[in-house]
């Protein structure tokens, strides 16, 4: 396999406070890595560790071979690191269609993408492309923040609790996008803490615990007991 993305060791944390312990990751080249974990695993100061927006205290990021070391946050946007953060944070202002230009302002490396690709990916965004963002449903501003990202033209695609308060088949609607975003060359990184989604379509799961990864793998070789168990630190999954 090659790996785009190569997390070994990383330590990272906020002041005193190590939040990750000795992580290791590995992304597929057009692949989907899953992250799972309970909350306060440690889930989403891992992506911002990739993003360079906490910085690691030990351990190395390689992306495309190189090491990312200390490269600051906005350089890694521009090497093709894009993330989709939880809350979905959009320009509540701006209309839909600024807010996915504002993705483009400064592409990076990977597949290119218009407005229009993002609207043939959700179509359900066209008829709110002048709505500003602020009067959108969730899981419109979902599809909207995942647009955004992508017209950012990122090489990996790090999407975090992409099904936080949004209904079943809302959440169904957004992951059907993500085979087509391998398919225009963009991997994945996916955190989640619904265990099914996230399974669904990853080609490799990495589960936290407290910080440490305690069980990763492919999610056909894994057992849905083992993955439970890791999830919620019973079992022996060390
Ligand atoms: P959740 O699903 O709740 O978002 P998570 O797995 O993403 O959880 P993190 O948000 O990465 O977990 O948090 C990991 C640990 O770091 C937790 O103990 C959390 O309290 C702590 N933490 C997170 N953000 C900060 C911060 N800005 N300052 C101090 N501690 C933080």
């Amino acid at each position: 396999m090659t790996a785009l993305l190569d997390v070994d060791g990383v330590r990272a944390g906020y002041g005193d406070f190590q939040a990750l312990f000795d992580v290791d990751l590995t992304v597929a080249a057009g692949g989907a890595t899953a992250v799972i974990g309970a909350n306060g695993a440690g889930k989403t100061t891992l992506l911002r560790a990739l993003c360079g927006i906490v910085p690691i205290t030990a351990g190395a990021i390689r992306f495309d071979g190189a090491d990312l070391g200390s490269m600051p946050a906005h350089q890694r946007v521009a090497a093709g690191i894009a993330m989709v953060p939880e809350g979905r944070m959009l320009f509540p202002s701006l209309s839909v269609e600024e807010n996915l230009l504002v993705g483009g302002h400064r592409p990076g490396p990977g597949p290119a993408w218009t407005v229009d690709d993002v609207l043939e990916l959700f179509p359900l965004v066209r008829p709110l492309l002048d709505r500003p963002s602020s009067v959108l449903s969730g899981g419109e501003k979902q599809a909207v923040a995942i647009g955004r990202a992508l017209m950012a033209r990122p090489r990996v695609l790090l999407l975090d609790e992409c099904s936080l308060g949004l209904a079943p088949i809302v959440v169904r609607q957004l992951y059907a996008s993500v085979p087509q975003i391998q398919e225009r060359g963009t991997a994945l990184v996916v955190v989640e803490q619904d265990i099914g989604q996230a399974l669904a379509v990853a080609d490799r799961v990495s589960c936290l615990l407290e910080g440490r990864v305690v069980l990763e793998g492919r999610p056909d070789e894994l057992g849905r007991d083992e993955i439970t168990a890791a999830y919620f630190g019973t079992g022996g999954a060390e």
